[in-house]
């Protein structure tokens, strides 16, 4: 679960890391009371969750009160990586010397915590650590012995960052460490961490994911959750189905996650990029087809779909059946649908599909190479 950066920094400041005077702001009368306290040199930060905002036009930096209005009207209301910014984070401007990235995050390949810095931050990291290999220095972190001030020391000996930092730098990594297990984060992140005119090192960014698994187990965790918007994917998750969009242009609903990730990785194999996760983990019905069928086809940027069914448990008649219903239901969609079933009484659901005008594939490759082909005509 990620949470909002205006979230992040407040988390930030309570643990003694330094942040921007900041508001949060919802209407245009909060904006300009933000102002009169904040101005005159502002940042205006789409609250949208992820980063990435800078490149696609969600922070804007103003001067006097016309310019915060304008960015005010481009930002509040417009869409940001398929979020529509509600809110947005007014905030001083910080006179910036040097842009550092300090992190904290859960390595894939270690199992375990790894700590993060470079000296050239701002940009993301995986660009600082393709292009910029030497500016980066990582260690592991044992989660029995944490992480201490010398290991940090001697990444910032290694980067070549100025000694006379060293100091605040290990203490912030120290407090973002703390952040981390305290929130059971598989994130955190300040990206840049600021050395200011001032001779501050003030967190201008701030990211915290935490760990779903953990959000259940901790007061603090739900708390949080609770305070955050629902986003689709927890809706549908309420009605028993897992869903996690993805960039591409093809749809695809299964059923089981290995079925799932079966089929999402047949399709990029094929050439095509799934648009979705989504896995009816908990039954197939019509009423869990028809969510899945106007989740999936509500989004522009699908242009065909997958409807992928193997029944073990499951009975294939019903699933037909519920798909008939639930087609009906919507009306159809405007995207082809690209049906394969099998699996028990999978005779029956395909000849009540074929009934009523439905073809299906004979098998999964078929399928998958057939609505590849249709997400590139459509
Ligand atoms: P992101 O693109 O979503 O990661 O958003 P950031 O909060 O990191 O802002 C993007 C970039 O804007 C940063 O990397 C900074 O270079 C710049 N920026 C943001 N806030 C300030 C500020 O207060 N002062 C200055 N000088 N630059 C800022
Ligand atoms: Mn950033």
């Amino acid at each position: 679960m990620n949470i909002y950066e205006h979230q992040a920094k407040e988390i930030f400041q309570q643990y003694g890391i330094k942040v921007p005077r900041r508001r949060l702001v919802e209407n245009f009368a909060e904006l300009k009371e933000a102002y009169a306290i904040l101005s005159p040199s502002v940042v205006l930060k789409a609250q949208i969750l992820g980063g990435g905002r800078g490149k696609a036009g969600g922070i804007y930096f103003a001067s006097s009160l016309p310019e915060v209005e304008a960015g005010w009207s481009k930002l509040k209301g417009s869409a940001l990586h398929g979020q529509e910014i509600k809110k947005l984070l007014l905030e001083e401007k910080v006179g910036i010397i040097q842009e550092f990235y300090l992190g904290i995050t859960i390595s894939p390949d270690e199992y375990c915590p790894v700590v993060l810095i470079s000296s050239h931050g701002g940009i993301d990291v995986e660009t600082i650590s393709k292009e910029h290999g030497n500016f980066l220095a990582e260690a592991k972190i044992d989660p029995c012995f944490g992480l201490h001030g010398y290991v940090l020391g001697e990444l910032i000996n290694r980067l070549g960052i100025d000694s006379q930092l060293t100091n605040e730098l290990s203490n912030i990594g120290k407090k973002l460490y703390q952040i981390f297990r305290d929130y059971r984060a598989t994130l955190v992140e300040i990206n840049p961490l600021a050395l200011t005119q001032e001779n501050e090192l003030v967190a201008v960014d701030a990211r915290l994911a935490l760990d779903d698994n953990a959000v259940p187990l901790y007061v603090h965790l739900r708390q949080l959750k609770a305070s955050m918007e629902q986003t689709v994917e927890d809706a549908l998750k309420q009605k028993g189905i897992d869903y996690v969009e993805l960039n591409g242009n093809i749809g695809i609903i299964s059923v089981g996650a290995g079925e799932t990730m079966a089929t999402m990785d047949l399709v990029s194999r094929e050439g095509g990029v799934p648009a979705c996760f989504l896995d009816f983990s908990g039954g197939v019905n019509t009423d869990s087809i028809e969510t899945a069928l106007r989740t999936v086809s509500a989004r522009e940027e699908v242009k065909a779909v997958l409807f992928n069914i193997f029944g073990g448990l499951t009975r294939i008649d019903l699933v037909a059946d519920g798909f008939l219903r639930a087609w009906q239901r919507i009306g159809g969609t405007k995207q082809p649908v690209v049906i394969r079933v099998e699996g028990t009484n999978s005779h029956l659901g395909k000849e009540a599909l074929a009934k009523a005008g439905f073809d299906t594939c004979a098998t999964l490759l078929e399928a998958v190479k057939l609505v590849v082909e249709l997400g590139k005509e459509g």
